[in-house]
């Protein structure tokens, strides 16, 4: 009998995350995409070429062994996580985003701690201890401020990638005051800096802070315990990092291995410790 497979799917609202685990935790195939407006038929497609991947094609549409089936039958089991954690097909279970970070967070970086994850459109703050148990948190979805969704459009607008921003916030020790806290608003603001010949870098270090301004002040309705870990799209950029750990008391701001891949891992582990 081939051994049990646990996929995590995390449907955010900015991208969908799968990542595959074997019974042993280790990770056997993992995948990223942009979140397609459907949810169901990207997920299908995106589970089944991974269980397609590691040797396990099943007789549903596109070889999705549990498709319509119940999971666990196939030694397959799928926990969906995120926004669209109940649009997913065949999941045993669809815990919150909450829990999965946390538990995702606990396994790559072996300890308790405050996690900071910042999405696409949304960021939260969860504080966690052994085995990732949720000690509290705090979220805003609310505001596209304090969310990768600033960053991006700011940067649509300065015609850059929204991977270039880091490398240029940190280019430069001078940093422009964005004033605007709403994202239409800073958009205007950065043609009136622009068309007052305010330097780019100096701009896109000021856009930096505001947006990491908002994701501090959440941090603090949490309040730090442990070490802080940063997760998300966003984590990738170096400016966000180096400016949280600034803000949050000088200290240190650790990044797991695939931040953007963490609330995935922690439904996927979800589904290997109901399975055991
Ligand atoms: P969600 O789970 O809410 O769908 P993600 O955690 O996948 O969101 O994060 C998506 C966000 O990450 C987007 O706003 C995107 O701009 C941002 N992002 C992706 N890659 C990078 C990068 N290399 N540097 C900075 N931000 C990035």
């Amino acid at each position: 009998m081939s051994r049990a497979l646990f996929v995590g799917v995390d449907a955010g609202s900015t991208t969908l995350k799968v990542v595959i685990l074997d019974d042993s935790a280790r990770g056997v195939w993992h995948a990223i995409e942009p979140a397609s407006p459907l949810v169901q038929p990207q997920a299908i497609r995106m589970v089944a070429q991974g269980l397609s991947a590691v040797g396990r094609p099943g007789p549903g549409p596109e070889g999705g062994p549990w498709w319509g089936e119940p999971a666990v039958a196939d030694g397959v089991v799928v926990v969906a996580t995120g926004y669209g954690r109940k649009l997913v097909p065949g999941a045993a279970m669809t815990p919150t985003e909450i829990a999965c970070h946390a538990r995702g967070a606990y396994f790559s970086l072996g300890q308790a701690g405050t996690l900071i994850d910042i999405g696409g459109q949304d960021s939260k703050v969860i504080r966690f201890g052994a085995e990732g148990a949720v000690e509290d948190f705090a979220m805003n979805d609310k505001c596209a401020a304090g969310t990768g969704r600033f960053l991006e459009n700011t940067a649509q607008r300065l015609g850059l990638q929204v991977g270039q921003l880091d490398e240029l916030a940190l280019s430069t020790l001078d940093e422009t005051p964005i004033s605007s806290t709403c994202t239409v608003f800073a958009e205007s603001e950065i043609i009136s800096l622009l068309a007052r010949a305010v330097p780019l870098p100096s701009i896109v270090r000021g856009l930096h802070r505001a947006m990491v301004s908002r994701v501090a002040s959440l941090v603090r309705t949490v309040g730090v315990k442990g070490p802080l870990f940063l997760s998300g799209g966003v984590a990738m950029n170096r400016a966000v990092q180096w400016m949280l750990a600034q803000e949050l008391g000088g200290g240190k701001v650790v990044v797991p291995e695939a931040p953007q891949r963490l609330g995935a891992l922690g439904a996927a582990l979800t589904g290997l410790r109901s399975g055991r």
